[in-house]
């Protein structure tokens, strides 16, 4: 795989995540051995037989796939089990977490570039930040590449596993970004581009999607959350979501899915940058929950709720948006991620009975409405785990 950029058919797109059956004859080995890689990541050490039950293979399939999993140094043999037990003791094997790392990076900040060095298992082994305020165009990658360069270059041990990024806009599987307002990217070979600034050195592979996709995908692979029926609303400077949905990414044909920052929220609203007035953009932001001067109120101190009146009118137009998005597909997790903090336990509970007023009590009752965990990071794991996903089919 190395050497090349990610030209996999369609991407993250309609892949199922974390498959857990066993490969029909015929394009088994790719999918045994993400299997494998998926249940130790998973379920943590485990031995080849309890493998083989997890897994649905046989013994000498898990020996082979072991065996050849080990020498890429993607696995580790941890040695015979600690607790007696009657007979020979099994020996565990267990995913080799520091083995190899992702250079990840966020670009979805206008005004910084976001980079980290991160483990196979999520954790960050170094940072690297670079200032990007005002830059656009090509002047963007130069920043993208220093900063991948910066990263790789504290590469010591580990073998680095890809690039991932996490861009702004609309983005194809193949890592051409179609439209990124900020950074005036129109059809913009980013994955290929970046790749060719690293080469030779290293000759590693570059994937890109969009940020809140990957926020999204993130909170499945690193926070433990469901890909049943999930929407992430990335609150960055613009305002975008992901959508896992019965077990898949959705990216709809123009890879546009979860452009929801536009959608009008309220009649008469704030004048948007989009031409137009009270799209959920012009809501849910810092001039309304975070430094004040309010849709339609006095102003606010920095650091303070909003008023209850702004705080209802906050709830009821977020709602408009995001409720009928909840119904139509039955989500159970809409999830908000907040790198710069701006959402208050009240702003939530507004929000909260903003669609409770509009969801069947059915819907309302399986939703759970919540911040993520994940905070500033999120987008940087997300890389992470689009890099584990199209290396090692890794979810
Ligand atoms: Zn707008």
């Amino acid at each position: 795989m190395n050497g090349s950029v990610a030209r996999r058919e369609g991407g993250l797109s309609g892949v199922r995540l974390r498959p857990t059956a066993k490969a029909h004859p015929g394009h088994s080995r790719t999918h045994n051995r993400s299997l494998v890689l998926s249940s130790l990541f998973h379920t943590g050490p485990l031995s080849r037989a309890e493998l083989a039950r997890t897994t649905g293979l046989t013994r000498v399939t898990i020996s082979d796939l072991v065996a050849q999993l080990a020498a890429e140094g993607l696995i580790e043999d941890l040695g015979a089990r600690t607790e007696a037990r009657v007979g020979k003791p099994a020996s565990l094997i267990d995913i080799n977490a520091s083995g190899h790392v992702v250079a990840a990076l966020d670009l979805s900040d206008i005004n910084q570039a976001r980079g980290a060095l991160v483990t196979l298992r999520g954790e960050i082994v170094g940072r690297a930040t670079v200032k990007t305020a005002g830059a656009a165009g090509e002047a963007v990658l130069d920043h993208a590449a220093a900063l991948a360069k910066k990263l790789i270059g504290k590469v010591s041990e580990a073998r680095l596993l890809g690039v991932g990024v996490a861009a702004p806009g609309v983005v194809r599987p193949d890592g051409v970004v179609t439209y990124a307002k900020d950074y005036q990217w129109r059809d913009f070979a980013l994955a290929q581009t970046l790749h060719d600034r690293l080469k030779p050195d290293p000759d590693a592979p570059v994937f890109v999607a969009n940020d809140a996709n990957l926020r999204a995908l993130a909170e499945f692979t690193f926070a433990g959350a469901s890909a049943q029926g999930l929407m992430e609303v990335s609150l960055t400077d613009g305002l975008g979501a992901g959508i896992l949905l019965d077990g898949s990414l959705l990216l709809g044909p123009s890879n546009a899915a979860g452009e929801i920052g536009h959608i009008p929220a309220m009649a008469g609203g704030e004048p948007c940058t989009c031409g137009r007035s009270g799209c959920l953009e012009t809501v849910l932001n810092r001039r309304v929950l975070g430094t004040g001067r309010a849709t339609g109120s006095a102003s606010l101190d920095a650091g303070t709720n909003p008023d209850p009146a702004t705080l209802a009118k906050v709830g009821e137009s977020t709602a408009a948006v995001l409720g009928p998005i909840v119904s139509a597909f039955n989500l159970s997790d809409l999830v908000f991620a907040d790198p710069r903090g701006m959402f208050t336990p009240v702003v939530l509970a507004a929000i909260r009975d903003g669609l409770a007023q509009r969801l069947l009590p059915e819907i309302m009752a399986d939703l759970d409405v919540r911040v993520s965990a994940l905070g500033s990071d999120a987008a940087l794991l997300g890389a992470v785990a689009l890099v584990l996903s199209e290396q090692l089919g890794l979810t």
